[in-house]
C-alpha cells in the first residue's frame, strides 16, 4: 500500500471513529438524490432540504411532475435553495434527459463511463454534481471531490488544493480501490468534519486528526507554533 493510500485510510478511520456512520445521502429515492445534487450547487444543505420539502409537499418530486411545472412555479418552489432561476433550467434539463433515456431502470443498466459522460453533457451538470449522482443515486464507485475535500486534504498534506478535479478523483480512487460503500461514507465524513472542525477558519483544538495534521499541515491558519506542538 502506498503512503498516500495508508494516510487516506488512516484519516478515514479517525473520522469514522469520531463521527460514526453518516447515512448519506439523505433521500427517499435515487431521483431525489439527483434533484438534491443540482440544488446543492453553491448552497448549504439546510437550504436544499427546505426546497425539497416544498417540492414534496407540492407533489412534484418526480421527473414528470418537475417537467410539467411552469418554470416560474418551479422557481418559487426551489427558491430556498438559491440561484433558483438557474437551478430551474438545470433541473428541467436533467429531467428531460432522464425521461428521454427511459428513467432510472434504463440508466441503471449503463456502464459507469457512459453514464458519467452523458451526465456531464447535461446543461448545468459539472463533475461534482455528476459524481454525486453516480455515487449516491446509481451506487457507482466514483469518488466525489468538493471544496471540503480540497480543504481538508490539502491541510493534511494529502493533495494539492488546486489540482484538476480529475487528477484528485483518480488519486482517491487509485489509492482506496473502487469501493462504493467506502466512498459514500468517506465523502459524508469529510463534509461532517469540514463543518465541525476543519472550517475555513479551522478549529484545530479537539480535532481528531491534529497529530497527523501537526506533522503534515501546511494551512498556516492553525494555532500551532511548530509542527508537532501540542494544542492546549
Ligand atoms: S488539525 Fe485543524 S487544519 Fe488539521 S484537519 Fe484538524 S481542523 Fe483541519
Amino acid at each position: 500500500m502506498s503512503n498516500n493510500a495508508s494516510a487516506l485510510f488512516l484519516v478515514y478511520e479517525r473520522l469514522f471513529a469520531h463521527y460514526g456512520p453518516q447515512h448519506w445521502w439523505p433521500a427517499q429515492t435515487p431521483f431525489e438524490v439527483m434533484v438534491g445534487a443540482v440544488l446543492t450547487q453553491n448552497t448549504a444543505w439546510s437550504r436544499v432540504e427546505r426546497a425539497i420539502a416544498a417540492l414534496r409537499q407540492h407533489g412534484s418530486l418526480s421527473a414528470e411532475a418537475l417537467l410539467a411545472l411552469e418554470p416560474q412555479t418551479l422557481g418559487e418552489l426551489i427558491r430556498p435553495a438559491g440561484y433558483y432561476t438557474i437551478k430551474t433550467r438545470r433541473l428541467q434539463a436533467l429531467c428531460q434527459w432522464y425521461l428521454a433515456q427511459g428513467g432510472f431502470a434504463a440508466l441503471q443498466g449503463w456502464e459507469t463511463p457512459r453514464l458519467r459522460t452523458e451526465l456531464l453533457a447535461i446543461h448545468g451538470v459539472g463533475p461534482e454534481t455528476a459524481d454525486d449522482i453516480l455515487l449516491y443515486a446509481f451506487e457507482r464507485p466514483v469518488f466525489v471531490i468538493d471544496a471540503y475535500t480540497r480543504r481538508i486534504g490539502s491541510r493534511l498534506g494529502l493533495l494539492e488544493a488546486k489540482a484538476p478535479y480529475e487528477t484528485l478523483r483518480q488519486q482517491f480512487e487509485q489509492a482506496l480501490g473502487l469501493d462504493t460503500v467506502l466512498f459514500k461514507e468517506y465523502h459524508a465524513l469529510i463534509v461532517a468534519h469540514a463543518k465541525a472542525f476543519c472550517r475555513v477558519r479551522p478549529r484545530c483544538q479537539g480535532c481528531m486528526l491534529v497529530q497527523y495534521c501537526a506533522v503534515l499541515c501546511h494551512c498556516g491558519e492553525r494555532p500551532l507554533g511548530e509542527a508537532g506542538a501540542a494544542i492546549d
